[in-house]
């Protein structure tokens, strides 16, 4: 919410912020989620001023990909999870002295006039209600958004359509991937979870489907972990469980008057391609420099009409890439022959004469990547059924 003009950097320890970022739970993400972090997003955050935090090789990894994707940018993605990056981008916020970031202050409601948006806001350990009057609003509150709902506005297509849970956890996995590095690993049997590489080879997020309205208990989770892996005696700590359901939906608008939505609010897909934060700060920046340049009088207050008018094709498009995505990646089980039909040996034998195809050429990229010091282990060919690892 911009509550004043834009005032240069210099000018800013002098001022009230003039912009107050309302977040309703008490700190950042708590979990990992969102981490390949695409080369458009790095340029929009290596325009902020400060050290780099990390690099490291992503998406682009292998020779014919990397030449492709230094063509598109001159930034590499990172594999750089939520709850990392949000902690940089709040305390980058907050040393420009511009922004207030107040935690557990929950929006409830708004109208607006031509003059601004009046927001009711409640703080929700004490549940003190208050009023923030502001030029402009931007509901950045993710895919339950009550911003969008308060202007008349909805998300079009498919809801809830697949419930997935998602275990951040603690587990040594080294011997089954150190030869076959990779930012995820796929089951292509969806018996198993799916695993998110968080933090080299023992942070996870393990990642599979259940059925609607049903949260694992931390026995079961484990118990998920074990089968996935083929280890029943694995040494397992959960660091936290969520769930989450994957939609196909999106807004045909993101704006009324002087109220904007951005992000999970106006597009709502699953996580394939890693389309949601990088869609989401490609908005966020689009509602970053236009408003300033309206609120510092060197732009007509119609250029605010181009937000909704440039980003919700975008959106449109990323939903639907990332649906088109997840169904393709469900049919290569069956294209290698694992149907539900299939007996487990069936199974077995199938992935089995895969994984040997497949052995000596390294799984990251044919032309790139060579297992040489790192070898299989035997016993994880036998038992570990990530079938696929691939920095997809
Ligand atoms: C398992 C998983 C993996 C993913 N992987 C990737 C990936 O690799 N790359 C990628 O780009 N994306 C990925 N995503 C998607 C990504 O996490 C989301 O698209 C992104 O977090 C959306 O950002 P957002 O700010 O719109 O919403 P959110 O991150 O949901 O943030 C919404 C914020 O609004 C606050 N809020 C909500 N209601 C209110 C209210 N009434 N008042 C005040 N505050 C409120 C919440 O507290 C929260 O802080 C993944 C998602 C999942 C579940």
């Amino acid at each position: 919410m911009a509550t004043d003009a834009f005032p240069s950097p210099a000018q800013a320890p002098e001022r009230a912020p003039v912009l107050i970022v309302l977040t309703r739970h008490p700190g950042l993400a708590h979990t990992p989620r969102a981490h390949i972090t695409d080369q458009r997003t790095l340029e929009f955050l290596l325009t902020m001023e400060g050290p780099e935090v990390a690099r490291t090789t992503a998406w682009g990894a292998g020779l014919k990909d990397q030449t492709r994707y230094r063509r598109a940018s001159r930034r590499l993605p990172l594999n750089l999870f939520q709850h990392e990056l949000e902690p940089v981008l709040a305390q980058a916020a907050l040393a420009t002295g511009m922004v207030d970031l107040p935690h557990g202050h929950e929006f409830l409601d708004l109208t607006q006039d031509d003059g601004g948006v009046d927001a009711t806001v409640v703080e929700r350990r004490s549940g003190h209600e208050y009023t923030v009057r502001a030029d402009y609003l931007v509901g950045a509150d993710g895919a339950n958004s009550r911003v969008l709902s308060r202007i008349g506005l909805s998300v079009r297509g498919e809801m809830d359509l697949v419930p997935q849970v998602s275990a951040w956890i603690k587990a040594n996995l080294t011997r089954y991937v150190a030869h076959r590095p990779g930012a995820l690993y796929w089951a292509v049997d969806p018996d198993y979870a799916m695993w998110t590489v968080v933090n080299g080879f023992d942070e996870w997020v393990a990642g599979w489907s259940v059925p609607r309205g049903h949260v694992p208990d931390h026995d079961e989770v484990v118990a998920k972990i074990r089968h996935s892996v083929g280890d029943p005696r694995l040494a397992v700590e959960i660091k936290a469980v969520s769930t989450w359901s994957m939609s196909h939906a999106a807004a045909d608008q993101y704006s009324v008057g002087r109220v904007f939505c951005m992000g999970d609010a106006v597009h709502r897909h699953p996580p394939a391609n890693a389309l949601g934060s990088n869609t989401s700060i490609a908005d966020g920046y689009d509602l970053a420099w236009k408003p300033r340049l309206v609120l510092t009088g060197v732009a007509d207050a119609s250029l605010l009409d181009t937000c909704s008018a440039e980003r919700a094709p975008a959106g449109r498009q990323v939903v639907d890439r990332a649906f088109t995505s997840v169904g393709q990646f469900q049919s290569i089980g069956a294209t290698i022959g694992l149907r539900p039909e299939t007996t487990q040996a069936e199974k077995w034998a199938t992935v089995r004469a895969l994984d040997d195809a497949t052995d000596d050429r390294g799984t990251v990229d044919d032309l790139e990547y060579r297992p040489s010091t790192a070898r299989r282990p035997r016993t994880a060919r036998r038992r570990c059924t990530a079938c696929s690892s691939s920095p997809v």
